[in-house]
Parts: structure tokens; sequence; C-alpha cells
């Protein structure tokens, strides 16, 4: 069933084609190489960084369930923070690395240039080291998105420890359950982290946590406000007076390619958050090369991503992808609301930000509020737009491009995971046309399939829908679950034999290009018939008077399910039995009879992940009337919203 939005096509523009490093013929020459030889394509790839000690294999992969096993360039060695700052110093030394754009606007902006980047970073790994941290040893990271959260990482990866970030959103009860299933060592954190123009008392946070976990665990403290903080003699060290103290040099220490670089928990949507560990080479490759191909990055050029360093996007593409590639980078610690709507946009404008890369959620919210605060802004500098972490709504993408990209501006939709490392598909600005809604092709290197969910058969051909897999692997992939690597078995490679489990479903369109329908738990079976719960969001959302929607299937005695809407609406409409009806004929005719809602229960707020997912699991549980057992709610923004929820459920 093809429906009314996917026939939109829009190719990228003369201009688009003519800057791009990949043109559509050499999008299809170079697939195909990826497939057809992984390890002559990868052995060619690996170039893209320096090693200290050059590899001779390139992929070495198991995906039998029992005996999974994932390793990439497995005999080379090589530095990650050596491959992001020391190979640029001869060349771009005093280029701009890092763009530092604080909360409040009246602070000043700060330009890190890759030498300064390089004392830094070797200061904070002396400092690291004088506190007992060695190569394998685990460091939580709980700060703010300042330039020193990135020097943290780094550090980390000069000295071969193992950096778990912690976002600086979280709780101590989460914190300390970081602390504890890492068994860390340090926990580096700031006094305070300003955000939207309030401060988080991170250090007390982090006081709060440490109560809970080992005693010999060591807290590093950042001054970032020079607010109050109580200090624990012995426990706590000083970061600005070591650093201040430190050798501003320290030499990279020869890490393996497979050597875990990073911890990192996913976000918790659909269960209890995973330690997701990915290793140092493959990750690296994988992190630049897309950052590079996908933004349509250049020489010169200032990328902003949005994202908090809390999140596989912060680490994948604001510090790791950008900076292998020895670009400009820019970390914002604030919010896209403060001082008001327009912030996003002055930010482009005061730095030309030529690549920007931000979540659906906030585009839906910034979309909200008006046009006039983006009209006020110069974007002429914006070139590349992308979009993460849900599928965006064409709603949505269509406001990004007219009215922040000003229709010049190919959007990359990058569908992938923290387990994936990097963007698994996305449309190439310059090779591909794009759909609003689509995720469009598969990267270099990665097979998607589609899977009938019962049988596991691979769907052949196109207008086809299923669970979405990955035939083979691509050095960006996760290794293992941090001490179960049971539950990685389990969780990716159990359910479908042979087959890296995505646990989303996916259409595969006439055209043969791909759109993510939400999460394989969140697909509805109304009356035989299979539907993307994003689907129906996509279509209330079109309406004027809805701001968001979530849908979710009950149990429903005639259908087997039936279809539980959760609406949030404009500011300015106000819920009425008569815009209910309207809404359930609207979704009607945009997707179909069989997509008619049979609950609509108005939603002041959403259940979201921090990093703004919606939990739909919570919402299933709601619908099906079982209050009692919501899960893991841990990652949640704002609890009290369930709660809402719950009291004002539709009696059905
Ligand atoms: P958990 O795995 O703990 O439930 P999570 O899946 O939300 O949490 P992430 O790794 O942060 O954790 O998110 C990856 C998921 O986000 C994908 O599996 C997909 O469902 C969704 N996603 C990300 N990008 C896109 C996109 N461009 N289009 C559609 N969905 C996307
Ligand atoms: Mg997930």
């Amino acid at each position: 069933m093809t429906t009314q939005h996917e026939s939109v096509v829009y190719p990228p523009s003369a201009e688009t084609v003519a800057r791009a490093h990949v043109d559509a013929a050499g999008y299809e020459q170079m697939y195909a190489a990826s497939i057809t030889d992984p390890d002559a394509f990868w052995g060619e790839q690996g170039k893209r960084i320096d090693w200290i000690k050059p590899y001779s294999q390139v992929k070495d992969v198991n995906y039998n369930f029992g005996e999974v096993s994932i390793n990439w360039y497995s005999d080379g060695a090589l530095n990650v923070s050596a491959n992001c700052i020391d190979r640029h110093l001869a060349t771009r030394g005093d280029q701009t690395a890092i763009i530092f754009e604080p909360d409040n606007p009246d602070e000043p902006a700060q330009n890190i240039t890759y030498k300064q980047l390089h004392g830094s970073v070797c200061r904070m790994a002396n400092v690291l080291t004088s506190m007992g941290v060695t190569k394998g040893d685990r460091v939580i990271i709980y700060m703010p998105m300042i330039p020193e959260a990135a020097y943290a990482m780094l550090a980390c990866a000069r000295i071969g420890a193992i950096h778990s970030i912690v976002f600086a959103g979280f709780s101590p009860d989460a914190l300390a359950a970081r602390v504890n299933g890492s068994d860390a060592k340090v926990v580096i954190t700031a006094d305070h982290a300003p955000r939207g123009g309030r401060q988080t008392p991170l250090k007390s946070n982090a006081d709060a946590a440490l109560l809970h976990c080992k005693e010999d665990v060591k807290c590093l403290v950042v001054k970032r406000t020079g607010g109050q903080t109580t200090w624990i003699e012995g426990r706590d060290y000083n970061y600005n007076a070591l650093s201040a103290a430190a050798d501003d040099s320290f030499a990279p220490v020869e890490m393996n390619a497979e050597d875990p670089l990073f911890i990192l928990y996913t976000s918790g949507s659909t269960g209890q958050p995973k330690g997701v560990v990915h290793t140092t080479g493959g990750y690296l490759v994988y992190a630049a090369m897309t950052h590079e191909i996908t933004f349509d990055y250049h020489d010169g050029d200032v990328y902003w991503c949005t994202a908090d360093v809390g999140w596989v996007t912060g680490h994948s593409y604001i510090v790791y992808g950008p900076l292998a590639n020895g670009a400009t980078t820019l970390m914002f610690e604030g919010v896209p609301t403060y001082p008001d709507a327009s912030r996003f946009w002055q930010v482009c404008e005061k730095h030309k930000v030529n690549q920007f890369y931000t979540a659906p959620t906030a585009l839906r919210a910034l979309m909200g509020q008006g046009n006039e605060w983006v009209e006020k802004c110069d974007l002429s500098s914006l070139r590349t737009l992308g979009t993460v972490g849900e599928p965006i709504n064409p709603e949505a993408w269509n406001w990004y491009n007219e009215v922040i990209g000003g229709g010049r501006c190919p959007i990359v939709d990058t569908w992938w995971q923290t387990e994936t490392g990097g963007h698994l598909m996305t449309p190439l600005p310059g090779a591909h046309a794009m759909k609003p809604g689509s995720a469009m092709k598969p990267f270099f290197g990665i097979v998607p399939v589609v899977l009938d969910p019962q049988s596991g058969v691979e769907i052949e051909g196109n207008d086809v829908d299923g669970v979405l897999c990955i035939k083979d692997s691509w050095p960006g992939q996760m290794r293992t679950i941090w001490g179960d690597h049971e539950r990685f078995q389990k969780t990716y490679f159990a359910d479908y034999k042979g087959y890296y489990f995505t646990g989303d479903g996916c259409k595969r369109d006439a055209d043969g290009d791909y759109w993510i329908t939400g999460r394989v738990d969140d697909v509805i079976n109304v009356s035989g018939h299979r539907m993307g719960t994003a689907e129906v969001e996509s279509a209330l959302v079109a309406h004027v008077a809805v701001a968001e929607a979530a849908v979710v299937g009950y149990p429903h005695d005639i259908k087997g399910q039936g279809i539980y809407c959760y609406v949030t609406l404009m500011n300015d409409a106000e819920p009425s039995d008569a815009l209910l009806k309207e809404l359930r004929t609207w979704v009607r005719t945009e997707i179909g009879p069989i997509a008619s809602p049979d609950v609509i229960q108005w939603a002041p707020g959403l259940p979201k992940t921090r990093s703004g997912k919606i939990m739909r699991r919570i919402l299933r549980k709601i619908a099906e009337n079982d209050f009692g057992s919501l899960g893991d709610t841990s990652t949640l923004a704002d609890p009290s919203v369930v709660d809402d929820l719950i009291a004002n459920r539709s009696g059905k």
C-alpha cells in the first residue's frame, strides 16, 4: 500500500550534486564494491585514519547465535585521541577544532584551536593518570556540554581508559547504577550545569550517587559556574588547579583496534538500558567516514550537531567523527528555546554554520512556535540539514526543508542506533533524492533486509514491509553488552538467526527506498493489517490542531488490536467531541479506513526519554489498563506526565 506522501520526491539540486563528495553514479559504484568485496572496501577505508601498527586483517565476524564475535582490523594498533588531534597539528594547528557556545547568549563563545585542544587533553590525561587511571580502567563522565567534556573523552582515549558518559540530566540513582555497572574508578563532573537558564547541581548529584558506590571511587570536579559545592578531602580532585599545574604533553597509548573505547547505555525506550560497548579502530573509521559523506563535510566548514555528548550522536557526530576529520565542531550548552525560540537559528547565524544536525522532537517544538523566530535570522550559510532519533513526520520535514533550509539544503534523515556506532541508512546529499520521512538508502557496506516477523524469511522485492535486520557486519558495530555477552547475543542475534536484528520495523517502498515504521514492538496489527505507529502519528500531526501524537495498539475483541492515540493539541486548540470526530475522519482520509483511531485521549504531555523519544511501551501499558508493570522508568524526563495520563485514561 503506497500512501500519498511516499510519492513526493525531492531530487538533489544541481548545485548540491556538483559539490557533493559522492554523486549518484559514485554511490552505485562504491556501494556495489562495498558489498561484493567488504575486505577490500573497508581495507581501503581504514586508511582514513592513522595507525601505529597497520592491520593485515580487515573483517573477522561470526553472526552465529551462541558464538557471536565481531572484529575489525584486529591486528592493527592506533590511538583515537592522536587521530582526533595530533595528526592535525602540522596542517591545522591554529584552526578552530571546537566552538563552544554557552547556555547564556551574553557569555562569550570560545574558539578552541587544535593546538589548544592538544594541550588541554594532554593536561587532563596527566591529571587522570595522577589519580591512578590506566589503560582499561573505566571513567564516568557526568558533565555539562562544555569543552571539558570533550577533553575528558579524548583524555580517556589517550590513556586507553574506557569512558562511559552519563547524561547530565540523569538522577543520582541512574548515575550510581552506571558507576557500579561499569566498576568505574573515577567520576568526572562539574560544580553545576547551566541549561536553559537553570542550573543542575551536578556535583551534589554525584555526591549523592557516590554514597551508593565503592568507597575508593574518586571524583574529578571541573569548575563551570563557581557555585558552591561540598568537598570531600581525599576523594574529590580539583580539575582546574591540577590541570593548570600539569604537563601539556602526554604520549598517546598504543591501543589494539579491538580494545574498548567507550561504554554507553541506550535510551531505554524499549526496556532496561543496555551498556553498549564500542571499540577503537572500526568505530573511528566508521564515524569519520559517515560524518564526512553523510553531511557532505568539506574542509573549512562549520558543523553543528545539537545533541548532547550523553547520547551516541554526541559521541560519533560531535566529537569523534568530526575531530577525526579535522573539522570545526560546535558544542552548544543550552536548549533550543532559551532565552527564546530563536536560539538555534541565532547560533547558526552567529557562527555561520554549514551543516546542522538535530532531532525531530526539537523541530516539532520549534515549528509550533511560529516562523517569526526563524525569519529574523540569516540562515544563508546552511548547506546540509540532518535529523536523527525518531521517524520525522512529513509535516516537520517540510518545515525543516522550507523554513530552515529555504528549499536549498538536502535533509539527511539518518537512521541508526547506539548499537550501530554510525549512520546505517540515510539519503546522501548529491547522490539521492529525498522523500519526507524516508531514510532512503543504505550506507556503504550495509545490507538491510526486510524479514517476515513470524517466519524470519527474507521478503524480496519492493512495496513490502516487515522486520528490519542487517545481513552482515560493518566496522562501527557494537561488540558486546558490557559484562553480558549472553544478553548481547540474545537481544540482537537470537530472534532471526544469522542477522543483526535492529528491533525496528521497516517498509521498502515501490522504488526500493526504506522507511522506518517504528520499533517492532510498536507495530500494530489491525484486522490482519500490519501498520507502523509512525504512519498514524504522522497523519495526526499533519492536522493543524495537533502538536504531537503517540499511537499504540491495545487488545480489541474484534480487530485483534485497536488503535489508541494520545494527542497533544496546539496551544490555541481546545479539546472537544467535534475535534475528536474530525481527527478520526482526518486519519481515515490520510491513510485509509483501516487506520481509523479507536480511542483518542487528550494528552497535555507525553512520556519521553531524556533524549526526547516517546516511550510507547508505557503508553501501551496505560492503553492496556495495566498500570502495575510500567517497567524501567528511570530514564523518563518527566515522570509526572504518566500519572496524568493514567488519571485521565479514556474509558473505551
Ligand atoms: P533502547 O534500545 O534502550 O530501547 P533506543 O532504541 O531509543 O533505546 P537509541 O539507540 O538512542 O536508543 O535509538 C535508536 C532508535 O531510534 C532506532 O532503533 C530507531 O527506532 C530510532 N531512530 C533513530 N533514528 C531514526 C530515524 N532517522 N528514523 C526513524 N527512527 C529512528
Ligand atoms: Mg534501541
